[in-house]
């Protein structure tokens, strides 16, 4: 009988064998990963961050439409945020290839998001998230990637009049704080809380009256040593040093 090897020469067998008993080895990595991370998270401001699995990331292309119609008043001014993010279709792609990813939630109190204080409340989310995604390629994860909620154009880039990227060409003047946006993907938030086991809470604008109750923002790291891509660098986030570039 001639025996099936792999492309390194390793009979299929052995090699199948042998996964199998790396597996626990490997999920007990894993699971020591996610906490370390998720420790980074709370310790970073963070309220709280939960493991979940990628295959429960729901992505709806209503949802990415909502970016253009109504349109946003940020669509279109930035690298984060569309038409310049490659949308529903292609972070299905990416979460194929994807086995661990963290949801991150700050909780703040509702009357918060609706003033003028939010914008600081967004800015620490992005930076959460690009912190746990830079704490997740030194542990070993090149392909990581965040995405936060709010256009980094107004986060970061208010006092300019472009977004460095998109209209000259260059490099990201935040690299370390901004990361994409899930609206423009699609990503359905509500889906990422109930994994995480939360409850979903938000702060309702236009209605003239501010309750005191608490709402969460939402940040996503997909954590993972293949990003799905032949080119890394043209993902989100996905020259880890230099994002959007
Ligand atoms: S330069 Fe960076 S932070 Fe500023 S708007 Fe462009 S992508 Fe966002």
């Amino acid at each position: 009988m001639v025996a099936r090897v792999s492309d390194d020469g390793e009979p299929k067998e052995r090699r199948s064998i042998r996964n199998h008993m790396d597996r626990p080895v490997h999920e007990e990595k894993s699971k020591a990963t996610l906490s370390k991370l998720a420790e980074c998270a709370r310790l970073a401001g963070a309220t709280d961050a939960a493991p979940i699995d990628p295959a429960e990331i729901l992505i709806e292309d209503d949802l990415a439409d909502l970016c253009r119609q109504p349109r946003c008043r940020n669509y279109g001014l930035s690298r984060s945020c569309p038409p310049h993010v490659e949308g529903p279709g292609t972070f299905r792609q990416w979460l194929k290839a994807y086995r661990q990813a963290l949801v991150i939630k700050i909780d703040v109190p509702s009357e918060i998001l609706l003033s003028g204080a939010r914008d600081e409340v967004m800015r620490l989310l992005h930076e959460i998230a690009a912190g746990v995604e830079a704490a997740a390629v030194e542990m070993g994860f090149p392909a990581s990637k965040a995405f936060a909620g709010g256009s980094c154009k107004m986060l970061f880039c208010g006092e300019h009049p472009d977004c460095r990227v998109i209209d000259r060409g260059g490099r990201c003047r935040h690299p370390k704080q901004a990361r994409p946006s899930m609206s423009g993907f699609g990503v359905n938030v509500s889906k990422l809380m109930q994994a995480a086991g939360w409850d979903l809470k938000r702060a309702t604008q236009g209605t003239g009256k501010h309750d005191d109750s608490m709402a969460a923002v939402t940040a996503l790291v997909l954590i993972g040593l293949h990003g799905g891509r032949k080119n890394e660098r043209d993902a989100p986030g996905g020259n880890r040093a230099q994002p959007y570039i």
